[in-house]
Order: C-alpha cells, then structure tokens, then sequence
C-alpha cells in the first residue's frame, strides 16, 4: 500500500446557535460552572476538538448508511469491507488484526480532523436548562450550560490522504479520490442539520459551513 497524495480541507463553522462542547471535566465543581465548555488548556480559549468533530461526521453517516457493529446503533463500524465508506475513510471501530471481522483491512484511516480553533473573539454565555426527571416527569434541578455565544467561527481543518488501494473504491457515483472527497461531504452536510456538541435536541450547536477549499482552492463541497 503506497500513499500517492495528501489534501487538506478547510472551511468556517459558523456558530448559528450557541454551541456547548464539553470536556472531560463536565463534572459539578463545589461553586464552578456546571458545565463548562472545553477550552484550550494554555490559551484558555473555547475550540471544537477534532475527535468531536469527527465523531460526529462519522455517527451521522453510519445512521444514515444503517452501518453499525453489532445490534447496537452506538457501535461504531467495524466492519472492514472494502466498500465500506465509514471503516475506509474514518478508521474501522475496534479492529483486531488477528480477528478481521470482513474480508480484509482498509488500510490506515483516511481522515484526520483537526482541532478547530476559534476565528477572532468569542463570547460565552450562560444557558439555563432543567433536566426533567424521566420517571416523575417533574422538572429537576435546574443546571448552567456554558455556550459559545450565536456568531463565533472556528476554523475547519481535515486531511485526507490518497492510498493506491483507493483507485477502485466507489462512492456516489465517484471512484478514487473523488469518491472518498463525496464522503467527506457527505457527512459535513450531516453535520450541518444536526448540530456539534451537547444539547443539540433543545436548540445547542447548530452550526453552517462555508468557505470550503480544497488545498486552497475554493471547493462546493455544501
Ligand atoms: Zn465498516
């Protein structure tokens, strides 16, 4: 297997709604934030990490592909069919080298997915929401939710790299490098009409793409 090219992919997400991603410390500080959003650890600003990012891509195609391991639709694809658009551009789940689950290993993940840093000033704010309690159907404790306010912009990075063995795989109607580009896409629009982050049912993270280019030259991809 032999890489014949790389390309990189860059765009704005626009913030629509305010945004909440959250981070690992997404847990009840005695007088801090219930929670607050993931913010870089040196500059301590707000960004959208890349395995969010991607993440997202990726279960937004596997629901609409209906491609999941097992019964499960929270389990990742693993499927590692060659024409499989997930496990070939985002990386088969959990694959076991000594137990392939299909009839052979895509190769290395196609896709890499970039941290996206935040484009000027960001404003935060507070958003107030009540968890329901699900058994009593009363409103709980009320919790804050720090958002990224409407209007921020991050800046969209992802690199995708070209294998030989990617000449015959098809997508779309494409072949090739074309074919793994309409995946990318594919998913980047998926992202769009669902959101980033938490709270996207109660009206968090909803967020529109544009600017889009491919090694820096303008590219439709939305
Ligand atoms: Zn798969």
């Amino acid at each position: 297997m032999k890489r014949m090219s790389r390309h990189i992919i860059e765009g704005t997400i626009n913030c629509v709604s305010g945004l909440h991603v959250g981070g690992a410390d997404d847990q009840l500080e005695i007088g801090g934030l219930d929670l607050p959003v993931i913010k870089h650890p040196d500059t301590k600003e707000p960004y959208i990490p890349g395995s969010s990012l991607k993440g997202r891509m990726r279960s937004e195609l596997e629901h609409k592909l209906g491609k999941y391991s097992g019964k499960s639709a929270n389990e990742p694809c693993g499927c590692c069919l060659a024409d499989c658009p997930i496990c070939r551009v985002f990386g088969p789940h959990k694959f076991d080298p000594r137990h392939p689950p299909g009839a052979g290993h895509p190769g290395p993940t196609r896709l890499l997915v970039r941290d996206a840093q935040a484009i000027g000033a960001l404003a935060l704010e507070l958003k107030t929401e009540s968890g329901n309690d699900r058994a009593t159907g009363q409103a709980g404790n009320p919790r804050q939710l720090e958002r990224v306010a409407a209007g921020a912009k991050f800046h969209l990075r992802l690199m995708l790299q070209v294998f030989d063995t990617d000449d015959k795989f098809k997508y779309a109607g494409k072949t090739g490098k074309d074919a793994l580009l309409a995946v990318v896409c594919e998913a980047l629009g998926y992202v769009q009409s669902s959101g980033i982050g938490g709270g996207i049912s109660r009206g968090s993270g909803e967020v529109r793409i544009d600017g889009m280019t491919l090694d820096d030259k303008p590219w439709p991809c939305n």
